[in-house]
């Protein structure tokens, strides 16, 4: 197997390549022109052409399966070199701005969900992704390979804003390495040039790695997986709650850089009957005293085999009110994609496409 271009940093291209205005110009092939073959890079000599191509694959995804959902989302099923599957979503999201008036218009946005690991191995009881088990992580191209096919397959524009958010397969704080790396390799002025600010990690909750990532200063929004505001009734949830207590995300999140004009997210994954109760609105809003938060409360989602269910819009809409109305952020996440099972937690390897073990 060859190695992925994509796994390059601009500099560490710089150094195999010399002279290093030449990784520019590739990272323009790669990133603004979405070129799939080496052979196109023209102004490139003819004989670094042919090296590249020796060395290096420019398409390690390939794309099985596309999914249109009725709102627009589309979801990607990608297979990598070793056969094993990922999926990615495009969402198309209402986004305000703000005029330099201070009027406020809507602009529609992308958004790319994406998986920085093949299964996950942190094993959450409400979650389809984590029934498969955990095969692998992915390396920083095969991270970013996702967005750049989603782009070049639906004709976005390399100017266009996208933001990120790493939601999909896989627990990103386990896999830190290789997504600080696609972070930054996102971020190039020179290659898709998204900004920090406008990527997310979400995290179920890895204190120490939690800490390590704000060390890295990469300018990344944050959001935690919460789902429980007792350490039982998590553990039950999330049995990572068991090496990585409630407290100690808190402290973890409490020494988190934030970016001025963002807040850190806190998910919460409403289950009928389970976490649902006022009195863990009450605690959560006591929990969250003190930090820039916002709260999004996510309906759960159900799929076949689970004994969790969805709570009504009228349970959703008094645990959102009994926040806000204390003065917390709280939206309720619309579920994009649900008929097409590209909502959160849907997301899992195709088992059709499995490679035998
Ligand atoms: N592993 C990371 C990143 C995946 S994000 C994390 O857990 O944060 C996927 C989000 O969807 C998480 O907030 C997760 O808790 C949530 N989720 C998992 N299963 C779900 C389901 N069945 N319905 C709705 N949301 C779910
Ligand atoms: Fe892994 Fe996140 Fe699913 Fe939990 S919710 S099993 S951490 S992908």
């Amino acid at each position: 197997m060859k190695n992925i271009i994509q796994d390059l940093t601009k500099e560490e291209l710089g150094e195999v390549i010399k002279p290093s205005f030449r990784a520019k110009q590739i990272y323009n092939w790669i990133y603004h022109k979405y070129a799939d073959s080496f052979e196109e890079m023209k102004n490139l000599p003819k004989e670094m052409r042919e090296k590249l191509d020796e060395a290096y694959t420019l398409t390690p995804l390939k794309t099985v399966m596309v999914q249109n959902s009725k709102d627009g989302s589309r979801k990607y099923l990608f297979e990598l070199h070793d056969k094993h599957t990922v999926e990615a979503v495009l969402l198309l999201m209402r986004e305000k701005e703000y005029h330099e008036d201070g009027s406020v218009k809507h602009q529609e946005r992308y958004t790319v969900c994406i998986s920085s690991q093949v299964g996950c191995k942190v094993g959450c009881a409400f979650c389809l992704t984590a029934k498969g088990g955990f095969m692998r992580n992915l390396t920083a191209g095969e991270i970013v390979e996702q967005v750049r096919m989603i782009k070049k397959d639906n004709a976005i524009d390399a100017n266009r804003r996208v933001n990120i958010v790493f939601m999909g397969m896989g627990e990103p704080l386990d896999n830190l390495t290789e997504v600080a790396k696609a972070v930054k390799i996102f971020a190039d002025p020179e290659g898709m040039a998204i900004a920090t600010h406008r990527q997310t990690i979400s995290t179920s909750g890895l204190s120490t790695k939690i800490e390590k990532l704000g060390k890295m200063e990469l300018g990344v929004n944050l959001a935690i997986s919460l789902h429980a505001v007792d350490d039982e009734l998590r553990q039950q949830l999330m049995p990572i709650n068991k090496a990585y207590n409630i407290e100690s995300i808190i402290t973890a999140v409490k020494n988190f850089p934030v970016n001025d004009r963002k807040r850190v997210m806190f998910e919460y994954l409403v289950i009928k009957d389970v976490n649902d109760d006022i009195s863990a609105a009450k605690k959560l809003l006591s929990l969250l005293d003190g930090i820039k938060a916002k709260v999004n409360l996510i309906y759960f989602n159900p799929y076949g085999g689970t004994e969790f269910k969805r709570p009504s819009e009228k349970e959703m809409k008094a645990f959102q009110e009994y926040l806000t109305k204390r003065g917390l952020h709280c939206t309720i996440r619309e579920s994009k994609g649900l008929d097409i099972s590209a909502a959160c937690g849907q997301l899992r390897e195709q088992e059709s496409v499995r490679p035998e073990a």
